[in-house]
């Protein structure tokens, strides 16, 4: 017996839910909890139709500590699959240690009035993991997530040092609407206008939002426009592969998308802070996300594929090498097949893959991990079967 419960129902969590319900045989019982508990009923009475498994629901508020204890409490998970926002990792991680709950994300704990990204704060939870002989596995969905399995498949296999990491990250998708994020627009938007940074030689090195960038060529797709920016898997690759010299990470944005980001920005819109208006309080980008297309409802006409992998060289047996290693999804199959884009598949497959990796004690060791340090092979197997297959380019020109 091996139940679940999975915390937040948003583009994510919808996909999460339809996976693990494809793989019952491993996750035989599922709880889906989140604010608004009608969103749940939703998405389980479509896995119903769908599938014909059941999935039973529920309401949380995953920023208190003690709702959670009580739902933990109430149906005894084995492991918890947080697909809320990053704002909530500690407190659930809190209630996972006082009910003896296993823990697995996608995004790095942030605090709600700064956007600062790093791992620091769940990092901090290792001893109380180790200790209660439980289990948090970080950043699982794509990036982080197979961004760092890819890594760790490629020290195992391709290199005795892997010296410089290039993360590629494109959606050459269209939705067809002006603007919209593929994800929550605040956590989008936040992680999008921060300065960048990428690591050199032992130091982080910081430029400006978005100023550095080159096209870069993607498989079935061509070249785009690839932007420099910070992503939180840097950190933690670099702290667990100390050979790398060089990581950054690069993602894709097309030109009216980064004007209407100036313009949201040159505005206020994009401000965390709050802001008084009619006598209550309001936080600009909290406002915006409530007029911004829902991430969930961009599925039904969206067109084109994402494309992310990593591109590494370094040595193996005293020879320079090149290795690329990516997986394209199509948003059109994503949607067909759970109801939401591909960028929300490309986060919530991974997301299912690593929680089996636990219930099935290949990914078993007590403490708090990311998803390098665990080993990769089964993972890996998992993505081929389970709608992200990935694809090998050995020596080829990396541009970078
Ligand atoms: P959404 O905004 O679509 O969904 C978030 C869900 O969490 C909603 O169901 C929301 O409920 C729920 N929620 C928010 N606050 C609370 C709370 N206090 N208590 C309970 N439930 C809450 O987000 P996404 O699905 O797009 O993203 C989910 C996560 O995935 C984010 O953390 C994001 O950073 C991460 N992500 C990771 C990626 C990766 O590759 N690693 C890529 C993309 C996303 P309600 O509907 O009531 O608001």
């Amino acid at each position: 017996m091996s139940k679940v419960l999975i915390i937040g129902v948003g583009g994510v969590g919808t996909v999460v839910a339809h996976k693990v319900a494809q793989n019952s045989d491993v996750f035989t019982d599922i709880v889906l909890a989140s604010r608004t508990k009608s969103k749940c009923d939703k998405v389980a009475a479509d896995i119903e139709k769908r599938l014909g498994v059941k999935v039973t629901t529920d309401s949380v508020d995953a920023d208190s500590v003690d709702q959670l204890v009580a739902l933990f409490k109430k149906h005894q998970p084995k492991l918890v699959i947080n697909v809320a926002l990053p704002y909530q990792d500690l407190t659930i991680m809190d209630a996972c240690l006082a009910c003896g709950v296993n823990y697995l994300d996608t995004a790095n704990y942030e605090p709600k009035d700064v956007a600062h990204f790093e791992y620091s704060w769940q990092w901090a939870y290792k001893d109380k993991f180790e200790k209660a002989g439980l289990t948090a596995i970080l950043g699982c969905g794509f990036d982080p997530g197979v961004s760092g399995v890819y890594t760790a498949y490629a020290a195992k296999h391709h290199f005795d040092e892997i010296h410089y990491l290039d993360i590629v990250d494109c959606n050459a998708g269209n939705h067809h609407k002006a603007f919209a994020t593929n994800f929550n627009p605040e956590i989008n938007i936040r992680e999008i206008t921060q300065k960048g940074r990428f690591y050199e030689n032992g130091k982080w090195v910081e430029t400006g939002a978005l100023e550095i960038h080159k096209p870069l060529s993607y498989p079935n797709i061509g070249p785009k426009d690839s932007y420099l920016m910070y992503h939180e898997e840097l950190e933690s690759l670099v702290k667990n592969f100390p050979s790398i010299k060089r990581a950054r990470f690069w993602m894709t944005f097309g030109q009216e998308y980064l004007t209407h980001l100036r313009v949201i920005q040159d505005i206020g819109m994009a401000r965390i802070d709050e802001v008084e208006y009619n006598g209550m309080k309001i936080v600009p980008l909290q406002f915006l996300k409530a007029v911004l297309p829902n991430p969930q409802d961009l599925g039904e006409n969206y067109e084109g594929e994402t494309s992310i992998g990593c591109r590494i060289r370094g040595l193996k047996n005293g020879k320079e090498k090149t290795y690329y290693v990516y997986n394209n999804c199509s948003h059109h199959n994503a949607f067909l097949e759970t109801g939401m884009q591909g960028v929300s598949y490309t986060t919530g497959v991974p997301a299912m893959i690593g929680a089996m990796m636990f219930l099935t004690g290949k990914w078993n060791k007590v403490g708090v991990y990311n998803v390098e340090e665990f080993d990769p092979d089964p993972f890996m197997e998992q993505l081929n079967k389970q709608g992200l297959p990935w694809h090998e380019v050995f020596d080829g020109d990396l541009e970078l």
